[in-house]
């Protein structure tokens, strides 16, 4: 008799995740790792230190639900400083094991079997298994290298890849990988499409304090939106705490309640003395905010040149700390065979964009390199870089 694949149907062509994988040969190479997405500094001591606190004061028993009525608090007030945004942290906050489990709660409660659900080609890579572990079915808008060196869609593919089926359009602004940040005409596109075709939106913020020009533009600031958006947060990008997992959900009343439904039995409930130091966080002065920022944007612009020099071309951010080389110019190789004999040819560790893409054959050319690392770190990466193919 055949025997059954142990790993269900759904996630069939889901193995390990390319972050695991290429933060392994990091380790097995002693590589320096431009990969995995992480900070390699912790966050703000005063958010370290409360968790310390919580620890030592006894907070350390599942907490609520929905989350800490605190954190959630903190959570509203941190969308109305930063976009004036007003939510009830009563039943339109959600806290959540890292922005992974907001998506995948979002996909489980708010999707039947078949549903459509719309994301821009390439996506972060949990966002495809979500899709499939809800039992939906991606439909892929390609994002494409412009002139400019920035990605853009084509607003007829947007707008034919909404049908009667269509549950949910997933938005990442800014980008991972690409580092694009959507623009406001864009993102009133999406906002148009999703009223007129009666489709929610989950919008996937996690790097909202990395935009380089401009400000952050929430999806569900623009008119119409705000009662069909998910939009989602999470401390390990904004607090440089990824190990911690405390993430966040925010909208509507009756969405949130399908979201939690989900999130009961995910997790239950996640990091309780984590919970009050990311509140703690969250209402730092905007100095911590404007800081984040200006390091980020120094880090940017220092790999960017090292890329340069190394003769990768460079398709520079608008936001996010990730930035995506065009290796043609330097090899013949593609994407995976590239990244896995980097380690060995530079001493350093990126991530293929091909993994991003429904399409494996897209993002041959492209490889993702994280900057969210010290400079002389990535001053000794850009020069190894330089020193094998500059
Ligand atoms: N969305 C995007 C776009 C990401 O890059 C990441 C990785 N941090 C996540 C979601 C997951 O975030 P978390 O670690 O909070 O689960
Ligand atoms: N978000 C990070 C990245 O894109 C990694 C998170 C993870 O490993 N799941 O690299």
């Amino acid at each position: 008799m055949p025997r059954r694949p142990y790993l269900s149907s759904r996630l069939q062509g889901f193995g390990t995740t390319v972050f695991s994988e290429m933060s392994a040969l990091a380790v097995q190479t002693g590589a320096l790792n431009l990969g995995q997405g992480f900070p390699d500094s912790d966050g703000p001591d005063e958010v370290k230190q409360a968790a310390i606190d919580a620890i030592f004061a006894g907070v350390n028993q599942y907490p609520p639900g929905p989350g800490t009525l605190d954190l959630r608090t903190a959570i509203a007030e941190h969308q109305k400083r930063f976009y004036n945004m007003s939510l009830n942290p009563a039943d339109e906050v959600l806290v959540t094991a890292g922005a992974t489990e907001a998506l995948a709660a979002a996909l489980l409660g708010l999707c039947e079997t078949g549903d459509e659900v719309i994301a821009f080609d390439p996506t972060y890579d949990s966002y495809a298994a979500g899709i499939a572990m809800a039992g939906a079915v991606l439909k892929p808008v390609p994002l494409r290298p412009q002139a400019d060196g920035t990605f853009g869609f084509d607003d007829e593919e947007l707008r034919r890849a909404f049908t009667t089926r269509t549950r949910l359009i997933m938005l990442n602004t800014p980008h991972n990988p690409t580092g694009k940040v959507f623009t406001l005409s864009e993102m009133q596109l999406i906002a148009e499409l999703c009223l007129e075709r009666n489709v929610i939106a989950v919008t996937d913020e996690v790097y909202e304090h990395m935009v380089f020009d401009g400000s952050h533009i929430p999806l569900a600031g623009l008119p119409g939106m705000r009662d069909r958006t998910v939009t989602i947060g999470s401390a390990g990008k904004t607090f440089s705490f990824t190990g911690w997992k405390i993430g966040w959900a925010t909208g509507p009343a009756p969405i949130i309640s399908a979201v939690r439904t989900a999130k009961q039995f995910l997790t239950y409930v996640n990091g309780a003395p984590f919970q009050p130091a990311v509140a703690v966080g969250l209402r730092l002065g905007d100095s911590y905010f404007d800081q984040l920022l200006v390091q980020m944007v120094a880090k940017k612009e220092l790999l960017c040149e090292k890329l340069e020099q190394a003769g990768f071309g460079v398709l520079a951010p608008q936001g996010t700390y990730f930035v995506t080389a065009d290796i043609s110019t330097v090899t013949t190789k593609k994407s995976l065979p590239f990244c896995m004999g980097l380690p060995e040819e530079a001493g350093v560790v990126a991530v293929p964009c091909s993994v991003f893409y429904s399409d494996d054959r897209m993002g041959q050319d492209h490889i993702r390199f994280c900057f969210a690392k010290s400079d002389a770190f990535l001053a000794e990466a850009g020069d190894r870089l330089i020193a094998a193919y500059g």
